[in-house]
Formats: structure tokens, sequence, C-alpha cells
């Protein structure tokens, strides 16, 4: 007994084990056309939610230079710190989205 990866949730399952015990995909029943699609469905669905993690990095980005100065606030204060944190956070975290939406793509 082997175990392999299932085709809808990837968690590790059993070769021989007729659906899988975590999502309840049935593999005996599945085609080659079903496994297809429903690959193409996953990798969709990672790259939406890279697509959402990007615009929240975005968000993250404009919202700590937005408080960096909001209120009168002086460099060195403790919320210009934060903020340029934020601002820091978002614009990396968008660039390792990047990058991963690339290396998706490519696959
Ligand atoms: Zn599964």
């Amino acid at each position: 007994m082997a175990i392999t990866a299932c085709p809808s949730c990837k968690k590790p399952i059993s070769d021989k084990a007729p659906s899988c015990s975590h999502c309840g995909f049935n593999i005996g029943s599945a085609t080659a056309e079903d496994l297809e699609r429903k690959a193409s469905l996953l990798r969709f669905q990672k790259m939406q939610a890279l697509q959402n993690q990007s615009l929240l990095a975005i968000l993250i980005f404009v919202a700590g230079f937005g408080f960096m100065y909001w209120g009168g606030v002086q460099p060195g204060d403790l919320q210009h710190n934060l903020a340029l944190g934020a601002a820091i956070v978002g614009f990396v975290w968008y660039g390792v989205n990047r990058v991963r939406i690339t290396l998706a793509k490519r696959k």
C-alpha cells in the first residue's frame, strides 16, 4: 500500500482507497478528464487566492504610507514606525506574491 496525494485536496491518502478520507473525493470513478478538470480548477483557485493576497498586500502598503504622516505624525514616533513597518511588509509581501504568481503560471 502506497501513499499518494488526493487529486482534489492534495492531502496524503492510500492509493488503494476508493475515495479521499479528507474531502470525500471519489477517486475510483474519476476519469482522467475529471482529474484534469479538478486540477485546473485548483490552479485557478490558487491563482485567485494569490491575487487576493496581492491586493491585500497593496492595501497594507498604501495604508502604511498613509498612516506615516496622518495626523501630524513625526518621524521617530511609534505610529510612524508602525506605519513604516506595515508599508515595508506590504511591499515585500506584494513582491513575494508576484514571484509566486509567475511561478504558478509557468507550471
Ligand atoms: Zn481529498
